[in-house]
C-alpha cells in the first residue's frame, strides 16, 4: 500500500507502529508499506514487550542508490516496502532474530532475516516469498540455517490442549507480580510489575526460567503468576 507521509504520517498501521516510522529517510512524501511486514513487526513487538525501532523501512530508488548513505542493492526489498532494518533497546540481535523467526512462521511467510554485525548491530527482516537467512560480519554475507533451531525442544501449547502439570494455558487471564524477560530462558530482565493483568499468548518448555508469554508484556516465570 502506498501512502503520503504528509497526509498519513500519524496513521496507526497497527497497535504500535505509525506510518511515519516506515518513511524513506530522504524525506520523500511517498511511502510504500507492505501490510505483511507490519503484521510481522507487530507480532515481534507483542512478544518482546519493548519498542522496536525501524532504522530504515521504505526507501525511494534514489535514496537506496545513494552511495554515501545506503548503498542498497538495486533489487532491495526496501524499495517495495517489504523490508525493515530494526533494533530494540535491551534486546540482543539473537533475540530479535528468534522473535523474527517465530513471527514469520506464525504468519506463514518464508521471508528473509539477516543479522548485521558491522559498524552497527541490527537485523534486516523482509517478507519475501523465498526463505533466506544470512549473517553479515562487515566484509560479506554468509548463509546460515536460521534461528528457529535455537528454540528446539520448545513445545508450543495449542490453545485448547493444556501441557501436563502446567496450571496455565493460552488464553488464561492472569495477574503478574514479578519481572518480565525478553526470552523464555529468562534473558534480558525487564521491568518488574505489580498486579499487572494480562492474557497468556504462549506456553513453552516449563523447565525454562520464564516459560509463559503474556500479550504486550513479555516472558514471565510461573511462580510470579496467579489466575485473574
Ligand atoms: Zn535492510
Amino acid at each position: 500500500m502506498t501512502y503520503s507521509l504528509q497526509r498519513d504520517g500519524n496513521k496507526q498501521l497497527s497497535l504500535n507502529f505509525r506510518l511515519r516510522e516506515f518513511a524513506s529517510r530522504c524525506g520523500a512524501d511517498t511511502v510504500t508499506v507492505d501490510s505483511d511486514l507490519v503484521d510481522v513487526l507487530q507480532r515481534m513487538r507483542d512478544e518482546l514487550g519493548v519498542p522496536i525501532t525501524i532504522n530504515s523501512g521504505f526507501r525511494t530508488p534514489a535514496h537506496n542508490a545513494s552511495p554515501r548513505r545506503v548503498q542498497g542493492s538495486p533489487t532491495s526489498q526496501h524499495l517495495t516496502g517489504k523490508a525493515a532494518d530494526i533494533v530494540a533497546a535491551g534486546v540482543s540481535t539473537t533475540d530479535l532474530c528468534r522473535a523474527a523467526e517465530r513471527a514469520l512462521a506464525a504468519q506463514g511467510i518464508p521471508g528473509n532475516i539477516t543479522r548485521y554485525h558491522t559498524r552497527q548491530n541490527f537485523v534486516h527482516i523482509d517478507v519475501r516469498a523465498t526463505r533466506t537467512r544470512r549473517e553479515h560480519n562487515g566484509s560479506g554475507f554468509t548463509s546460515v540455517a536460521g534461528w528457529a533451531n535455537q528454540e528446539a525442544g520448545v513445545r508450543d501449547q495449542g490453545a485448547a490442549k493444556p501441557l501436563a502439570g502446567v496450571a496455565f494455558a493460552v488464553g488464561d487471564n492472569v495477574i503478574l507480580n514479578g519481572r518480565v524477560h525478553s526470552d523464555s530462558f529468562g534473558g534480558g530482565p525487564g521491568r518488574k510489575f505489580e498486579n499487572r493483568r494480562g492474557t497468556i499468548t504462549r506456553v513453552v518448555d516449563t523447565s525454562r526460567a520464564a516459560p509463559i508469554h503474556i500479550d504486550h508484556i513479555g516472558w514471565v516465570g510461573i511462580a510470579d503468576l496467579t489466575k485473574g
